[in-house]
């Protein structure tokens, strides 16, 4: 039960300074090869060269380090065995906070790996992704764990919408800003950013089209399932879980549309970053790129999209990119 309010431009604004110096300021360039394509100069934000891969660690670093002593030495607890573990793992390292990683079996064991070189337990907890996050729950009861949720959380949110003030920064002209979107943490602390600071921008959402579940839940006006399904976009896949708290409320008020991409349009947009742009980027991070290159967006000046992870795994970069 959270009666915590929504993050606002101002939670945004103080949790840049409390990241600062904690998480990389990522580029923003000038996609020629892009720009030349749709007819009007288009933007990069690559968080796919922050620390860790991802943008995720923004909202990691600005969670954990909003936490009192007390909690610190409780030590945190987050379920993912992608981006989101991988940022709270190594941050909590950082910071010198115990961190339990909860994951299901079907996790590989590289991946395991991966995240105990981080300095985190990994807890292996059940067959699904759902019995990992029970015993998560668990732990924070019984063990007094603190929970990092991935994105429904108003320091979560604060921290990514850190992106969006480096972006307005590096481009004041900026008009149009298009965003993957599963969870909607990311979009929720960009647009509440971006909006604050001027209110004619306006935020897109992408998602995949197999089970976007923020997509689908502001269609039908309440929070839905989805079945989760493989996607390219794996950072993309997933709910939004029973109780919804900020993110849903916040897309729905913020977020100018949503559009779906196929498997075949991610793919396509991957090839097109690594191809032309020399960049290597992980599905959920393409989506975006996707949208343009498809003409399922109107371009127009100003328009800024956000690569939002890198971490593709090597036989997939190989099989859809030809690139390690
Ligand atoms: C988590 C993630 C997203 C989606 O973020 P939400 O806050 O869940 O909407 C997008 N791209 C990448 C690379 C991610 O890791």
């Amino acid at each position: 039960m959270s009666l915590e309010p929504h993050p606002t431009l101002e939670d945004v604004e103080a949790a840049a300074l409390r990241i600062a110096g904690r998480v990389r300021r990522t580029r923003l360039v000038r996609s020629r090869p892009l720009s030349e394509r749709v007819g009007t100069a288009v933007h990069l934000k690559l968080e796919s060269e922050q620390e860790t891969g991802s943008f995720k660690l923004r909202g990691a670093a600005n969670m954990l380090l909003s936490l009192s002593e007390e909690d610190r030495g409780r030590g945190v607890v987050a379920v993912s065995s992608g981006n989101h573990g991988r940022a709270v793992a190594h941050m909590a390292g950082q910071l010198g906070i115990d961190a339990t990683i909860c994951l299901s079996s079907r996790v590989p064991e590289v991946k395991r790996q991966a995240i105990r070189a981080l300095g985190a337990e990994v807890v292996v907890a059940g067959a699904t992704q759902e019995e990992a996050d029970r015993e998560a729950r668990r732990l924070v009861s019984h063990r007094g764990l603190v929970f990092v949720h991935p994105f429904d959380d108003p320091r979560v949110i604060a921290g990514q919408g850190t992106i969006a003030l480096e972006v307005l920064e590096d481009l004041p002209s900026a008009s149009q800003l298009v965003v993957p979107l599963s969870g909607g943490g990311l979009i929720a602390g960009i647009a509440v950013a971006a909006r604050g600071l001027n209110p004619d921008i306006e935020v897109h959402g992408v998602s995949q089209e197999l089970g976007p579940a923020m997509h689908d839940s502001l269609r039908a006006g309440r929070v839905v399932p989805v079945e989760e399904t493989d996607t390219l976009a794996d950072a993309l896949a997933g709910g939004l879980g029973a109780e919804n708290h900020h993110t849903f409320d916040m897309c729905r008020a913020l977020v100018a549309s949503t559009t779906l991409v196929t498997e075949d349009q991610i793919a396509g947009a991957m090839r097109f970053l690594h191809d032309a742009e020399g960049l290597v980027v992980e599905g959920g991070g393409a989506v975006g790129v996707a949208v343009l290159l498809e003409g399922r967006l109107a371009p127009k000046p100003g328009t800024v999209v956000v690569v939002s992870g890198g971490n593709v795994a090597p036989e997939t970069a190989r099989r859809v990119i030809g690139a390690d």
